[in-house]
């Protein structure tokens, strides 16, 4: 069974795009099967991964509006994870799911079937809290929450949090925050400091302990088309996004190991 990330924070420039390709490829590094699903119709991740969005055969577009299978829309990348990729065409979705039935669970019942093929699924979702962005939360286990530590961000926040915990209480009880990443991370910043602490007292072990520095090759690897490790593999971002991946495949780790001491006293 694949875990299952949505990579959502209603406030566009946050760093969405950017941690789901760069976590991509560093979950690969670390051995893991990762599909990447491109579900902004601004096609950002499509184009990071290096598929050109302007001409694609099937897209998400696709397994949402018509049930495509998915494995038909999927797509190699030349960072060795797979792509479902998406262009403008992923709009037309969002208008047309809100006339179906089973509107909010239309990836979730796409996923059912490759769910065995990947280690790690991690969706893009557009910046707002729209039915596309509703799709990944009911698909997923886990919301991944990246965030710049501003003022206003933590206002933000809380609208995403009601939003989770609607989903969780009409359709998918098991949605949980997987975890909050400070983005865009500058220490020097007094204010950074007051919301980070802000961030741990609310959100204690789901803070991940990586932050991520504001780094010019993070921004310059997407004209490349590649995450920042094909890009400049020494630069602090990529070292950054190998630290946030070391860190979830450890809290894997050990909630399996939690697991089976469980069984064993059982
Ligand atoms: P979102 O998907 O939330 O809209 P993006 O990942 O596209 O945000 O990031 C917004 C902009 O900031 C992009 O131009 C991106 O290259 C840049 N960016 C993201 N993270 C960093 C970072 N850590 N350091 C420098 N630039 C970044
Ligand atoms: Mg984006």
């Amino acid at each position: 069974m694949s875990k299952i990330f949505a990579v959502a924070n209603q406030k566009g420039g946050v760093g969405k795009t950017t941690t789901c390709v760069n976590l991509s490829a560093s979950l690969v590094a670390n051995k893991r099967r990762v599909l990447l699903i491109d579900l902004d119709p601004q096609g950002n991740a499509t184009m990071g991964s290096g598929v050109d969005k302007s001409d694609l055969q099937l897209s998400s577009y696709d397994v949402l509006a018509s049930l495509l299978p998915p494995r038909k829309a999927i797509v190699p990348t030349a960072s060795g994870y797979d792509l479902m990729p998406a262009n403008i065409d992923l709009t037309a979705a969002e208008v047309e799911l809100l006339e179906m039935d089973g509107r909010e669970s239309r990836l979730r019942q796409a996923l059912a079937e490759i769910s065995d093929d990947y280690d790690y699924i991690i969706i893009d979702c557009p910046p707002s809290l729209n039915m596309l962005t509703v799709n990944a939360l009911c698909a997923a286990g886990g919301v991944l929450i990246p965030m710049q530590c501003e003022y206003y961000a933590l206002e933000g926040l809380s609208a995403l949090i009601d939003t989770i915990t609607q989903i969780q209480r009409a359709a998918n009880p098991d949605l949980k925050i997987e975890g909050i990443l400070r983005t865009m991370y500058d220490p020097r910043n007094s204010l950074t400091g007051d919301v980070s602490d802000q961030l741990n007292e609310y959100f204690g072990d789901r803070l991940y302990r990586t932050c991520i520095p504001r780094n010019v090759r993070l921004a310059e690897a997407p004209s490349f088309g590649k995450p920042a490790l094909d890009y400049d593999r020494s630069s602090k971002g990529a070292i950054a996004y190998l630290a946030l991946a070391g860190e979830i495949t450890r809290r894997e780790s050990a909630a399996k190991q939690n697991h089976h001491s469980h069984d064993n006293h059982n």
